[in-house]
């Protein structure tokens, strides 16, 4: 596994739950989801209904999870967590509708990976606060609507434009998260420092911050690694020298590219000439699948801007030739 990337792994999970900020007052970064967010929950409890069902859309690790933990405890209402992958029947979603209370906050995370049968009931349940249970088979069957108490849905996406428009037009309040920047991540690390009782001082958090791809799970994760290091190594000080050091050798560059990121960039530029080169051809010169080098190195190298892809295939800015410390010839296509 990839010490950069950004989705859960099973030793995340322990650890995260710890990390995770708990009301929306000390959720760092993201200012205007959190000052919209909330907005519509303090006009909700005033209310004393429900608010709007919430959809939270962004890259893995950027924090919607916590988000939606934090909608239920400003609520102070039970979260119930569940997932598109795990609810492949509508019956599967009749079940977990069915046995909420009142104002309870139900969590669905990949909300586009949920079945299309499971997709039209819940765009019901959350408009009408029902379902029909189809009871009995063929030409017999009937539907028996069952009332359910007034619930807040609060889905999460990594890729909104794959949720069908009815489903969308439902989520009342939609907020899209993006990476966080270096101060954001810095003010994350010391909080989750202080959590792990580790002592850090701020060029180390800094140096961390910057590597840590505007994600927080990385964030987290690198700062765990270092700590490591300086266990072993030290006094357990998390200092620049050890974040250096042990990022160094988790292969974490300065800028949070990693041994297959700089691989697809040399190739591109020191067999490609800077391409454009087709991603099957790239992906046999570094010797990785197609498919994991455009879903695990590219989606970061295009962000900030390392490649580019065009219509003959990818290639490198100026910004790659830069990193790699290499003159870019005159032939090269950016
Ligand atoms: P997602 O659901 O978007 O994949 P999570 O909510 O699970 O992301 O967040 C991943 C980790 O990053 C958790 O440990 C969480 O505590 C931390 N995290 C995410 N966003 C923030 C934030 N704004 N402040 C502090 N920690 C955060």
């Amino acid at each position: 596994a990839r010490v950069v990337d950004p989705g859960r792994s099973e030793d995340d999970r322990v650890v995260e739950a710890a990390l995770r900020p708990r009301r929306l007052a000390e959720f760092p970064g993201q200012p205007r989801v959190r000052d919209q967010l909330g907005l519509v929950l303090e006009a909700a409890r005033r209310r004393g209904r429900p608010p709007d069902h919430v959809l939270l859309s962004g890259p893995p690790g950027l924090g919607k999870t916590t988000l939606a933990m934090i909608v239920a405890a400003e609520l102070e209402k039970p979260l119930r967590l569940t997932s598109g992958p795990a609810i492949q029947h509508a019956g599967d979603l009749a079940a977990v509708l069915s046995s909420l209370d009142e104002g309870e906050v139900l969590f669905l995370d990949e909300i586009h990976r949920m079945s299309r049968s499971a997709e039209e009931m819940l765009y019901l349940a959350m408009e009408d606060f029902r379902v029909d249970v189809i009871v009995g088979k063929g030409p017999g069957a009937t539907a028996i609507p069952l009332e359910l108490p007034p619930f807040t849905v609060v889905g999460a996406t990594t890729r909104s434009g794959l949720l069908p428009a009815p489903l969308r037009d439902r989520f009342g309040f939609t907020a899209h998260l993006d990476y966080y920047d270096v101060a954001d991540l810095v003010q994350i690390l010391h909080r989750s420092a202080g959590l792990l009782g580790v002592e850090a001082d701020e060029d180390g958090i800094r140096e961390i911050a910057g590597r840590s791809r505007g994600t927080p799970r990385i964030a987290n994760r690198l700062l765990r690694r270092v700590r490591d290091w300086a266990q072993v190594h030290g006094e357990g000080h998390v200092d620049l020298a050890a974040a250096q050091v042990a990022l160094a050798l988790f292969d974490v560059d300065a800028v949070g590219l990693d041994r297959l990121d700089r691989a697809v960039l040399e190739a591109l530029c020191r067999r490609f000439g800077g391409g454009p080169v087709g991603l099957s051809t790239l992906a046999v010169a570094v010797g990785e699948e197609a498919d994991t080098v455009e879903t695990v190195a590219e989606p970061y190298l295009v962000r900030e801007g390392y490649i580019v892809r065009t219509p003959r295939g990818r290639a490198a800015s100026p910004r790659a030739w830069t990193h790699l410390g290499i003159t870019a010839p005159r032939s090269a296509p950016l």
